[in-house]
């Protein structure tokens, strides 16, 4: 069986590792971006204590995005364009989605019985051996013993509030929730290195005959014939190719995935005749997406230098988590540590969102930039929370406060091609015989942690599915 994956990214990186070591299974995986072999891109990516995202970052594709409505507010976001995709390139919060988060997804296969295994088998949890933590998978998970400087003083500052102390943000089950409080994030971080899903998963798989990785290849769009697809239409190094497979999986990305699908004639019949797209199948890509909307509080505090961006956090009942930056933007992207003006700062963020956003491309020209609109203010009560939130992360500032705070978002974009909705349980695109959706576009809801390790996951959870014989 011939697979090819579109996009190396964090679910794309595990997918292509797990289908190749099944005999009989060719992988081919298309990547727009470099691969670590390019010291330059390693030393980017590697380094887990920066966030390679900033302008002159060769890493990172970057969009301009409408984080609210009214008014509108505008602002870059950046998604990884490298081997190992926005894995490679994050902040390394490593937290896992709760077992509420999953099972109210209502997808056969995936209660959190289901994906627990999928779970433990990613990672390595080097502080807790208990029966939810995996001992053996790629992962290394671990969590600062000790905080210093900024997250010492957010950590005391929350304890003082009367939160207690969260001893496992990853030991969640389903009989035993983690409460509200304050931890240590668990980090696939371990001694400064970044360990995502493209070192740890696709490198190693990289010299088995029947993988082969395509970099500087970028696909177009995906050509039909009745209900297969019959080409996936790139240009590479060489120029302009069409490729075809038994399987093909669009691994490329909420945004991306969402981007091809449109442009392949697979999305809303409104969003493809404005574009000029002829519609192939009408349904509901790139509608109700969503997002953890942060608030961005300066705080005067000085910044901790050498240490990952972000330690720990504190998350509350009505659904904020308050994260506590160890240095200024500038720092987290560059390093560099004497620009006084760049202060660290808190971010307040709402984890289960009401509001919901778009990504519509506008144009039937793959290089015309997708319109990316969060509609954060739709919702009057995300709102409210995220100013209570605010109010609370000041109290806990008290006079280290520096400016009123400021919309952002965490760039946790998900749910552009729903499991349900636009692909099946088993991540199968409704109405296309051979083309799967396996990334952060199949989450039915965006858990309430930060993506990443929950869409490891779900590349794990659905090597089985694209590679069943039915
Ligand atoms: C700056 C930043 C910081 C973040 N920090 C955290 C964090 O600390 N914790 C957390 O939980 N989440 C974090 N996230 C979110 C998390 O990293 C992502 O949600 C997750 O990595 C997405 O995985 P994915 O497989 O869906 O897509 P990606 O990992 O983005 O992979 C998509 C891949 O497809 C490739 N691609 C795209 N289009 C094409 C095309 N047309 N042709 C060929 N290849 C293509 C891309 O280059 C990329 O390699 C962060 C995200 C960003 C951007």
């Amino acid at each position: 069986m011939r697979v090819l994956i579109v996009g190396a990214g964090s679910a794309g990186s595990v997918l292509a590792e797990r289908l190749s070591a099944e005999e009989g299974v060719q992988v081919t995986v298309l990547e727009v971006g470099p691969g670590p072999d390019d010291p330059r891109v390693a030393a980017q990516i590697q380094d887990a204590l920066r966030l390679p995202i900033g302008a002159a970052s060769s890493v990172v594709h970057r969009y301009r995005a409408a984080l609210t409505d009214d008014p509108v507010r505008h602002a870059h976001i950046m998604r990884g364009a490298v081997v190992g995709g926005s894995g490679a390139v994050n902040g390394g919060y490593f937290c896992r989605a709760l077992p509420t988060d999953v099972d109210a997804w209502e997808i056969p296969g995936w209660a959190w019985d289901d994906v627990l295994p999928h779970f433990r088998a990613i990672e390595t949890d080097l502080d807790f051996d208990t029966p939810v933590h995996g001992t053996d998978g790629p992962i290394t998970v671990r969590r600062v013993p000790e905080f210093d400087g900024c997250t010492a003083v957010f950590v005391q500052a929350a304890r003082d509030a009367g939160f207690g102390w969260v001893e496992d943000l990853n030991g969640a089950t389903v009989d035993r929730p983690v409460p509200s409080g304050v931890g240590a994030v668990p980090l696939n971080i371990d001694g400064g290195t970044r360990v995502g899903p493209g070192g740890a998963y696709l490198a190693p798989a990289a010299g088995r005959p029947n993988l082969n990785v395509l970099t500087g290849t970028r696909v177009l769009r995906l050509e039909f014939s009745g209900t297969r697809v019959s080409g996936v239409v790139c240009v590479g190094p060489d120029g302009p190719v069409t490729l075809s497979a038994d399987r093909v999986v669009l691994c490329a990305g909420a945004i991306e995935t969402a981007r091809l699908l449109q442009l392949s004639g697979v999305g809303p019949q409104r969003v493809l005749r404005a574009a000029g797209v002829e519609t192939h199948l009408d349904l509901p890509v790139g509608v109700d997406t969503i997002d953890h909307p942060e608030w961005v509080l300066p705080v005067s505090w000085p910044p901790t230098h050498g240490v990952p961006p972000l330690e720990a956090v504190l998350t509350t009942d009505d659904g904020i988590e308050i994260r506590p930056y160890t240095v200024g933007f500038e720092a987290m992207m560059t390093g560099g540590r004497h620009d006084p003006t760049d202060q660290p700062h808190l971010g307040v963020t709402l984890m289960r969102p009401q509001s919901r956003g778009r990504v519509s491309i506008t144009s039937a020209d793959p290089d015309a930039a997708p319109l990316i609109e969060y509609r954060y203010d739709s919702a009057p009560g995300d709102v409210d929370r995220l100013r209570a939130g605010t109010q609370l992360a000041s109290e806990l500032a008290g006079s280290t406060v520096q400016s009123d705070s400021s919309w952002a978002t965490s760039q946790h974009l998900c749910g552009t091609a729903k499991m349900g909705e636009v692909v099946d349980e088993r991540c199968r695109v409704f109405g296309v015989d051979n083309l799967w959706v396996v990334d952060g576009s199949i989450l039915p809801d965006i858990p309430s942690r930060g993506p990443h390790a929950t869409i490891v996951m779900a590349g794990h959870r659905a090597a089985e599915f694209v590679s069943a014989t039915r």
